[in-house]
């Protein structure tokens, strides 16, 4: 049983929300992107929501709920996709939003508290230095750098930086542990790896070092092609080219651009497949030359509309990465997605044949990024959910086309990442959780540290919320 009661009254004056409604709310992340989370973990709920003001808090409430046998499940903005933020064996959830300063901003870093939301780093970074972060998700301004970090892997920036997990993308980071007497403990290095998308299962995030970057007046381009060939064609060869300076580079395929991205679709003719761009101002013109050679039509270019037009319009980072899904499945609730790769040097061919094998099931969208220092294809394809088997017959067969998919529909780190048990993160998980008690259920090598992986069976977690509360 968890003893809520004995917590609440250890907890002195630190924020805290009790009404079940709004703690069920708290418990909730984006999983609901996923039709199969949906139906698994719609019932879950925290007991308690604990929100910390400081360090100090954070050590308390840890040290607590240490020695009360109560899991702890930190939470940022909880736009997760994966059910990262959900509590599933209950307990407390801890809400780090209100530890929200930016520290101290110097050329090229950023000191901050893990709740402030990316947003509002990049104000304060862009006035105080014309600077920017690197890399931010499309939730840039409802999603928290330490829910980026922790849950998050790659998105606008990464055209040209990769992936966060790349090394030099996160610089330091200070933990707090789960124990009798928690300790805080500064990582920098490789060791990083092990917090960075883990989900807090090694240790609650108080403060991050992140890298920034030079800002631009960034261009927001949509340029349209006859075929979804073409468009992926001209994706791949403008994002090998290293003279351009860009920040976004995603291909979309019909009927997705005129169908989902109302209010861009005045830009569009029927049938077009798109490019959505982010260029520097001093890389357009040879990016408008280049994607017109390519057979593109620029079908919108930020700088050449008047304020009036502009009125409205979101950013063009709001029709990419994720942002694509959910403005799918705000026209189409049916609408679901995958996150593919495709076989090196095959990457387009990949594209195409998908596309034409699975003609009104999946929907193509390609965000190119950077990795180990080459071009990369990243498949984010939406699709038209039928069945939970039907989406698992779907990834086996994208995998026999040499496909790798990291399936969005389950919640444990291992499976998400179509990888074993980590020993080393295990260990990182034994020295500073003893007890388990973060985020239980993410991380199945805690429960099987043999674990392999096998995307035949889907883990559950034993302890899917089964205690109650005194
Ligand atoms: P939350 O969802 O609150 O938490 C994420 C994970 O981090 C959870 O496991 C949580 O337990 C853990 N966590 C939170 N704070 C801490 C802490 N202080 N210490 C330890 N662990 C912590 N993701 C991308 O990578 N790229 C994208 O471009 C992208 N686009 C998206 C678009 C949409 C529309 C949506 C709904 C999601 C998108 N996501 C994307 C997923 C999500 O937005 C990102 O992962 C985001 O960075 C999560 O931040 P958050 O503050 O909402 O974190």
């Amino acid at each position: 049983m968890i003893k809520i009661d004995d917590l609440i009254a250890r907890l002195g004056d630190i924020p805290m929300i009790t009404g079940e409604k709004a703690v069920k709310a708290k418990s909730r992340d984006f999983f609901w992107y996923s039709p199969i989370l949906k139906e698994k973990l719609d019932h879950i709920t925290s007991d308690l929501v604990v929100v910390p003001r400081s360090e100090t808090d954070v050590v308390t409430v840890l040290a607590a709920c240490y020695d009360l046998d109560i899991p702890v499940t930190p939470r940022g903005g909880g736009t997760g996709n994966y059910g990262q933020a959900m509590p599933l064996a209950g307990g407390v959830v801890m809400d780090m939003t209100r530890m929200n300063a930016i520290k101290e901003l110097r050329d090229g870093v950023a000191v901050v508290e893990p709740g402030v939301l990316m947003g509002e780093i990049d104000k304060a970074a862009h006035e105080a230095l014309g600077q920017e972060l690197r890399i931010h998700p499309s939730t840039l301004e409802t999603a928290s750098i330490g829910g980026f970090v922790a849950g998050g892997s790659g998105g606008v920036g990464s055209i040209r930086w990769g992936m966060l997990a790349e090394t030099g993308n996160i610089l330091r980071l200070r933990l707090a542990t789960m124990e009798a007497k928690p300790q805080l403990i500064d990582l920098t290095g490789p060791a990083i790896n092990h917090v960075h998308h883990a989900y807090g299962v090694t240790g609650i995030i108080t403060e991050i070092d992140m890298p920034l970057t030079a800002a631009p007046d960034w261009v927001d381009m949509l340029v349209s092609f006859p075929s979804w060939e073409d468009a992926l064609n001209a994706g791949w060869q403008i994002a090998g080219t290293e003279g351009l300076w860009l920040k976004l580079l995603s291909a979309v395929e019909v009927p997705a651009p005129e169908n989902y991205f109302k209010r861009h679709a005045r830009f569009l003719q029927q049938g077009e497949h798109v490019l959505c761009i982010m260029v520097a101002p001093n890389s357009a013109d040879a990016l408008e030359g280049m994607a017109q050679e390519l057979g593109g039509r620029i079908a919108m270019h930020s700088g050449k509309l008047g304020s009036e037009d502009l009125k409205g319009l979101p950013h063009m980072y709001h029709l990419g990465w994720n942002h694509t899904t959910l403005r799918g499945l705000r026209i189409e609730p049916e609408i679901t997605y995958l996150q593919i790769g495709f076989p090196d040097g095959h990457e387009i061919e990949t594209c195409e044949e998908i596309s034409t094998r699975y003609k009104g099931e999946i929907i193509g969208h390609i965000e190119f990024t950077r990795g180990n220092g080459a071009k990369r294809a990243s498949g984010l394809p939406l699709v038209r959910y039928r069945s939970a088997e039907r989406l698992m017959a779907l990834i086996k067969e994208l995998e026999a086309m040499g496909c790798p998919v990291w399936n969005p529909h389950v919640y444990t780190l291992e499976e998400g990442n179509r990888r074993d048990a980590d020993p080393d993160q295990l260990a990182m998980k034994k020295a500073n959780d003893p007890k388990g008690l973060l985020n239980p259920g993410k991380m199945i090598a805690w429960d099987r540290s043999d674990y392999t992986y096998d995307p035949d069976h889907t883990y559950t977690y034993p302890d899917l919320q089964s205690r109650g509360r005194t």
